[in-house]
């Protein structure tokens, strides 16, 4: 299925993502997990990819089979570029279609200093354009409520996202965000860009010290201060944080969904117990 239909027949989409075990012994671990995700039905589940090419790259293709497979739900598998070559992307293209997916998370990737990039690609949408022209895949983008880290500022940001739509991206994945206010003026700059595509909002409860440090600092996210707040409050209490973390998340979702977006894209970090409680306590709104 194209995944893209599904906001013509939803009123919220509810999507999740996982990634592979960083070592592929670890599959049995991530199976018993997605037993549980799968469980809650989600729209779609996409599965990161290693943008610095890695031994788990293989897997990425091989799980986003068996979730079509044995849970017969939709997979979003996601392909980075900055490190491949054409050749390179057309076999796992080959490979993708042979197994049965249909849509594709085209991305840039991070840039790695200790590795050389490929130079076949060098944005997203030169991904996007390329499966466009090479296949029949449905293409998915991701885009920086904040703006990405690298560019000059969210205005031309959101200029570089319109290539993206351009190439024949036809729905997109949000960067974590705290503040819902950040996504409500990003939907706006991207409506004045005649960005028209659904825009899912990425939600990622954040539930532990070492983990808010490695979000905010890794993705560039902005504290407002009622998060902050929460963190001086249980920063000596992590049961406490992770109660405030799931709640904190599931009250962005409300106001989200109450608000009208196309869709949520929870960012499981492959916890189903997360991911089934934020589910849960808000299914009757979506
Ligand atoms: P691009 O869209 O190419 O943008 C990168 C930068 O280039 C931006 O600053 C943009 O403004 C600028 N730009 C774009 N086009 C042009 C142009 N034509 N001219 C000048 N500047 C331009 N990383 C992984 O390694 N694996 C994953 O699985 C993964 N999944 C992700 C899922 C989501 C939903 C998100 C939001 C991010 C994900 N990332 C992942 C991280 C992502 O790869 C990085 O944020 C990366 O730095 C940018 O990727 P992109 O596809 O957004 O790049």
């Amino acid at each position: 299925m194209n995944i893209s239909t599904l906001f013509q027949q939803k009123k919220t989409v509810f999507s999740v993502e996982i990634f592979p075990p960083k070592r592929t012994d670890g599959i049995d671990t991530l199976y018993k997990s997605l037993d549980r995700i799968a469980a809650i039905k989600p729209d779609y589940i996409s599965v990161t990819y290693s943008a610095g090419g890695s031994a788990t790259n293989e897997l990425t293709g091989r799980i986003a089979a068996d979730i079509k497979t044995r849970y017969g739900i939709e997979p979003l598998p996601h392909l980075t570029c900055l490190y491949n070559t054409r050749e390179q992307v057309r076999a796992q293209l080959d490979s993708l279609a042979q197994n049965g997916i249909e849509n594709i998370l085209a991305l840039r990737g991070d840039r790695r200093p200790d590795m050389e990039v490929c130079h076949d690609f060098s944005y997203a949408s030169d991904l996007a354009a390329f499966i466009r022209d090479n296949s029949s895949f449905n293409c998915v983008g991701a885009c920086y409520p904040e703006g990405h880290p690298e560019a000059p500022g969210r205005a031309r940001d959101v200029r570089n996202l319109k290539y993206k739509i351009d190439a024949g991206v036809t729905h997109l994945n949000s960067q974590l965000f705290l503040d819902n206010d950040d996504f409500y003026s990003f939907l706006e700059l991207c409506e004045a860009a005649d960005i028209n595509v659904p825009i899912e909002a990425g939600i990622m409860p954040l539930m532990s010290k070492s983990q808010i440090e490695r979000m905010i600092v890794g993705f560039g996210a902005s504290m407002p201060r009622k998060f902050s707040r929460i963190i001086s409050r249980y920063e000596n209490d992590p049961d406490g944080l992770f109660k405030a973390g799931i709640g904190y998340a599931i009250s962005q979702i409300i106001d989200l969904i109450s608000q009208g977006v196309s869709g949520i894209h929870l960012y499981t970090m492959n916890r189903p117990d997360v991911a089934e409680m934020i589910y849960d306590s808000v299914k009757s709104m979506l």
